[in-house]
């Protein structure tokens, strides 16, 4: 599937749209989810244009990838998850039902 920057994802990025920005780093943002599924809910998204987790391991730099994996630390320390626990979800294609066809992972918790 090609990349379509016609996505909610990629005018977050580019403060096209506004949104709740957690964390920034250099090659990822963390943002609310904006309808949560728990009383934590957020969505660390690689600012690259990669429409879901395999196109972002096959295309990525190792160090967009070094990046993005320490944002879902940095979310999870922030957040103060680490004690009780948290969900890490990727939703990839038809199967895993993904809404935007832009890479993000979900990061769920109780706070
Ligand atoms: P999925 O692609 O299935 O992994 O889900 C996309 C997620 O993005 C859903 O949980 C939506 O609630 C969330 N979402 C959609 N639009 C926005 C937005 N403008 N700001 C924050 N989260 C959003």
């Amino acid at each position: 599937m090609a990349y379509d920057k016609n996505n909610i994802f990629f005018k977050i990025i580019h403060k096209e749209v506004p949104s709740e920005i957690i964390i920034e780093g250099k090659y990822f943002i963390v943002i609310k989810d904006i309808k949560p599924k728990a009383s934590v809910h957020v969505l660390v998204i690689p600012k690259g244009e990669y429409t879901d987790y395999g196109d972002f391991i096959e295309r990525a730099s190792s160090e967009e990838i070094f990046d993005f994996n320490k944002g879902i630390q940095l979310a999870i320390e922030k957040l103060q998850l680490k004690k009780g626990g948290y969900r890490l979800i990727s939703n990839c294609g038809d199967f895993g039902e993904q809404e935007v066809p832009h890479m993000h992972v979900h990061v769920l918790g109780n706070g």
